[in-house]
Formats: C-alpha cells, structure tokens, sequence
C-alpha cells in the first residue's frame, strides 16, 4: 500500500519495497532506492519494515485527524479564510481571461465580415480568402472551448463548502481508525498530509 508513496527523506527517491516468499509479514521492508542501486556512499541505507511504517503512519492520522475534530471551528475559518484569498485572485484572472476571449471572438466575426467583403468585392482572391477563414475559424472555436472550461472552473470553486464539510466528515470518521486500507491512505495522504499543514492551522 506505500509503494509509490513513500519516498526518502535524504535523496527524495521512492522507497523500494521488498518481500519474499521465505520471510515473515514482518520482515516486508523498505529500502531506499538509490542507497540500494548506487550505494551506501551516494545514500546511507534506510530501511523501515512494512509494520512499523504502517503502525507509525496510522498514529499519526489519528492524531492529526483526532486533532482536526477538535478543533474543527479553527480549521474551517482556517479553510475558508485561505479559500477566499485564493480565490479572489484565481477569480479575477478568469473574468479577466474571459473578458478577453470574449473580445476576441467579437473582433473575429467583425474581421470575418470584412474579409467576405473584400473577398465580394475581389479584392482578396478566393484561395486566400479560404485560408484566412479556416484560421479565424479555428481560432473561434479554441476560445469558445477555453471559455466553456473557464466558467465552469468558476462554478466548480463554488462547491468549495461541500468539500470543506466532506474533509471533516472523514477526519472524524478516522479519528478512531484501527487499520489503514489503501483507500484511506491516499485520501488522506493527499488531503491530511500535503494540505493540512499548509493551512498553518497548527499554529493557532
Ligand atoms: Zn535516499
């Protein structure tokens, strides 16, 4: 289950995982990957067995998730409060983008008007004339994809307070965890461990 996920702390490697058929379940380790392929000299060994790395790592979700229950009032204006910064910023540089394409795809079609009209009156030759409109047209229809992605960006960042009540939810689901799957341990590896901190909640 940490394939993948454990890495080492020295040279930031993945650490290998190792088993045999002839060893027992607690003798399942880890090894760092370059002290194991290029030598002890490039990386000191690590070695963690599989049952203490899984025991360790299941204390410690109880701890932070049974901390984030505790103080749930702090973490959620926490959450909220870096939300709104980010995005504020993200906002606006969308509406931004938004209001460019926008423009953009006006400006096409005024363009594209004018070129069937010099294109009426002869003065742009039909084979130009093609080329110029399979452009705009290809143009136009990029932006109008770029814009269908970008406002629904901005109607995903409105579930923002679902996700907020989802995380807390499993924290107090986890707090009285006693084994760890692979499926709790990639969620909360992606929210506990990379987030969590981020949020400097701690702190408080
Ligand atoms: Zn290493």
């Amino acid at each position: 289950m940490f394939s993948g996920v454990a890495y080492c702390a020295d040279c930031g490697a993945k650490l290998y995982y190792c088993t045999s058929k002839s060893f027992e379940t607690r003798q399942d380790h880890f090894v760092c990957y370059t002290s194991r392929k290029k030598g002890k000299e490039v990386c000191a060994t690590h070695f963690i067995r599989a049952v203490v790395l899984e025991e360790m790592v299941l204390w410690h979700l109880q701890y932070v998730t049974s901390f984030v229950t505790a103080y749930e009032d702090i973490f959620r204006k926490k959450m909220n409060a870096k939300h709104n910064a980010d995005l504020k910023k993200q906002t606006a540089l969308r509406r931004k983008q938004i209001a460019q394409a926008e423009r953009r795809i006006t400006e096409l079609s005024r363009l594209f008007k004018r070129m069937y009209e010099d294109n009426i009156s002869r003065k742009l030759n039909d084979i130009r004339f093609e080329e110029l409109s399979n452009d705009y047209e290809m143009e136009q229809s990029d932006l109008e994809s770029e814009l269908e992605q970008w406002q629904s960006e901005l109607t995903e960042q409105e579930q923002h307070a679902d996700d907020v009540e989802r995380f807390f939810s499993k924290c107090r689901q986890y707090t009285n965890l006693t084994e760890l799957t692979p499926t709790i341990l990639n969620y909360l590896v992606s929210k506990v461990f990379v987030e969590a901190p981020d949020k400097s909640a701690g702190t408080e």
